[in-house]
Order: C-alpha cells, then sequence, then structure tokens
C-alpha cells in the first residue's frame, strides 16, 4: 500500500480504506507508520519489517496469508519496493501463488519527473547511488552518455558531493533538483549542476535529481 511523501492529503480512500480492513500493517518503522494510522483512525496491530529483518520475515508473512490472513506492507513514505522494502515480498508472493494487489500512490520519483519539465517519454529510474564516493563517481561515469533522462534518489548530506561529481562528470547537463515534494517548502531549482551547487549550501530535506539525457 503506497503512503504519502509529506502530504497527508496524498493518501487515497483506498488505501486507507485497506489498511483498516487488513488483519496486520507490516511497516518500516512503527513510530512514522503510527503517526499516519493515528491520522486517518486506523486501529490495525503494525509489525517492523525493514531491510535488517525483511529475509527472515517474508516466509513467515507468506504462511499468515497462506492460513487466511490478508496482510498490508507499507514502507515510511510511497511506493513500497521502490528504494524501499516491498519488492521481496512481492516476487516471493508471486513464487509461491500468493495474490499480490499494490494499492498505488505517489511516488517521490515520478513527482519530481513530471514537475521536472524534462521529457518524461524515456527515463531510467537509478534510485540511490553507491554511499561510497569512488563508486559513485564510477556509476555517475557509466550513466554518462545515457540519452534518456535519468531520476537519482539522494540523500540530503551527500547532494553536495553529488552536485559536485556530476559537475565534473556532466557539467553542462540541465538537471532539476526537487526539493521537500508535496510538503510546504517545495521547491524546484533548475540550471547546471554549478548553478545549483551555487545555492545548495542552505538546502535541507528530502531531494530528488532529474538529469536531462545526453544528446
Ligand atoms: N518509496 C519512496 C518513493 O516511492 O518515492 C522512496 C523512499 S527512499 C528510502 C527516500 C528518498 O526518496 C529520499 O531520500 C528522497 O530522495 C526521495 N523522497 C522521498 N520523499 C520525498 C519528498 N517529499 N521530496 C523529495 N524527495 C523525496
Amino acid at each position: 500500500v503506497a503512503t504519502p511523501i509529506g502530504n497527508f492529503s496524498d493518501m487515497t480512500y483506498r488505501a486507507v480504506e485497506t489498511l483498516k480492513m487488513v488483519d496486520d500493517i507490516y511497516c518500516e518503522d512503527t513510530r512514522i507508520t503510527g503517526l499516519l494510522l493515528s491520522h486517518f483512525d486506523i486501529h490495525t496491530k503494525m509489525h517492523s519489517y525493514h531491510i535488517h529483518n525483511e529475509q527472515e520475515l517474508t516466509s513467515k508473512i507468506i504462511e499468515k496469508i497462506k492460513d487466511g490472513k490478508n496482510i498490508a506492507v507499507v514502507s515510511d513514505a510511497g511506493m513500497p519496493g521502490i528504494s524501499d522494502p516491498g519488492f521481496l515480498i512481492a516476487k516471493k508472493a508471486i513464487e509461491e501463488n500468493v495474490d499480490v494487489c499494490v494499492i498505488p500512490g505517489v511516488s517521490a520519483s515520478l513527482t519530481a519527473l513530471v514537475g521536472s519539465g524534462i521529457p518524461s517519454n524515456t527515463f531510467t529510474f537509478i534510485g540511490f547511488l553507491n554511499s561510497k564516493d569512488s563508486k559513485r563517481k564510477e556509476e555517475l561515469e557509466n550513466l554518462k552518455h545515457k540519452t534518456e533522462t535519468l531520476i537519482l534518489y539522494e540523500a540530503p548530506h551527500r547532494i553536495k558531493e553529488t552536485l559536485e561529481m556530476l559537475n565534473d562528470i556532466m557539467p553542462n547537463r540541465y538537471i532539476v533538483l526537487a526539493r521537500e515534494l508535496t510538503k510546504k517548502y517545495e521547491e524546484y531549482l533548475r540550471g547546471t549542476p554549478k548553478e545549483i551547487l551555487d545555492v545548495v549550501n542552505e538546502l535541507k530535506g528530502e531531494m530528488v535529481i532529474i538529469i536531462s539525457g545526453c544528446s
């Protein structure tokens, strides 16, 4: 079940109905999902399901479903399975002939892509680059000649380094940094990596980088 990326009003009716109706909700952080549930007056029991226990819990969840339970999986924000837990349980459920039903909703990737004004007819979702500088540089070098639009997720404490690398590797590329989407301080910064670097020092919050393709 998809959940909002910052603005609770983006929760869909179907997501609320589903989370009320299922027997259990598996979520990354019970404190974060707890806030959402209390906002929508949902009283379903929550259990932790995150990258550290995902391997071990997935089979148990599938067994519960086989025993007749309805289980929802949510992540902290956005679409599960998109740079978040969700892929493994969908894969395993399909392998075991257990029904998977996605309750769709917002994802930061597509929200940023559409708001960027950069061509969205063909794009590649990269997600997070490697956290090691040398590996991240190598990944960007490998992406340099891609002609389609690229979508990157980046943590706020690494944004400056990533923009510096983009400035070295793709200095003339038009990029858009989409920040705090759906929230009060939502903002799109547009220009070359250098132009965005000039203002990035003060930037906080969650960010997506959209990079126009190599022409
Ligand atoms: N599953 C989520 C989705 O569907 O978008 C993504 C989860 S991933 C762990 C978190 C990253 O998504 C953040 O580091 C940031 O790059 C991006 N993100 C999430 N919420 C955002 C927001 N409100 N504005 C901009 N980027 C956001």
